[in-house]
């Protein structure tokens, strides 16, 4: 059996190796991931230059391009004659909880596998940058999800987002099935000035935390446990719809 794994913080990410380690147990892994950190590209597809794969070494692919191009060429194209069962992203380092799918390419790389129709799952360590990663609950979940996705499949256009404490394995205290929560930001860029007179920014936003909402995915991490969430890619908003087809349009 195959699985294909990727990232949006690069080939070289410590989490990508840590997650290939995890998931060998249970087929051929196949890495394709982007050349370079990629965080925060979303759901973005190169279209408008050529995408060019380097094979670093048996079965490792770096992609010039974004997550997404990364399961879409490694699904239809590395992959054509035997595709993989399974689509694995990460190890992200940092949590994507609430507002931050929408931003995450880690995210984004699971999407597009379950888009493909591959039960797929993103996994994200909630380590910041200053932090000691410390992968081995991620590893150690990813072995006991897994196995269950593997059996039981992932009901159509759907994927399973899942966000990691970084703490010690023995601090973990539970797993739950969350919804998405809110993260907080303040402000929006850091505007610079170059040695040339011209403005710059740096596209940032203060952390003001989580909206602390039980059942939320944030309020999960923050109480040591481990947060799966379920995603749809359907993004009609139901309930709108009698409400908009009433303005009569
Ligand atoms: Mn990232």
């Amino acid at each position: 059996m195959r699985i294909l794994i990727s990232n949006d913080d690069g080939i070289y990410a410590p989490g990508l190796a840590a997650l290939a380690k995890a998931v060998e147990t249970f087929g051929e892994v196949y890495v394709v991931a982007p050349d370079r950190e990629r965080s925060g590209s979303s759901h973005a597809l190169t279209l408008h230059r050529p995408v060019r794969i380097h094979e670093r070494s048996p079965r490792w692919y770096a992609v010039e391009g974004t997550p997404t191009d990364c399961v879409n060429l490694g699904v239809l194209e590395i992959l054509k004659d035997d595709p993989p069962q399974l689509v694995v992203s990460g190890i992200n380092l940092g949590p994507n909880v609430g507002d931050d799918v929408m931003y995450s390419g880690t995210v984004s790389a699971a999407m597009e596998g379950a888009l493909l129709g591959i039960p797929s799952i993103a996994i994200s360590l909630t380590a910041l940058n200053d932090e000691n990663p410390n992968f081995k609950p991620a590893q150690r979940f990813a072995q006991k999800l897994i196995p269950k996705v593997l059996e039981k499949g992932l009901p159509k256009d759907s994927m399973l987002n899942v966000n990691i404490p970084n703490v010690e394995a023995y601090e973990i205290n539970a797993v739950e099935i969350t919804k998405l929560g809110k993260r907080r930001y303040a402000g929006s860029a850091d505007v610079r000035t170059d040695p040339r007179g011209r403005k710059y920014y740096w596209i940032t936003g203060e952390d003001l935390g989580f909206d602390d909402v039980e059942g939320s995915d944030a309020h999960a991490i923050n109480h040591g446990k481990i947060s799966v969430t379920p995603i749809r890619l359907d993004l009609t908003h139901e309930h709108l719809l009698e409400l908009f087809q009433g303005w009569k349009l």
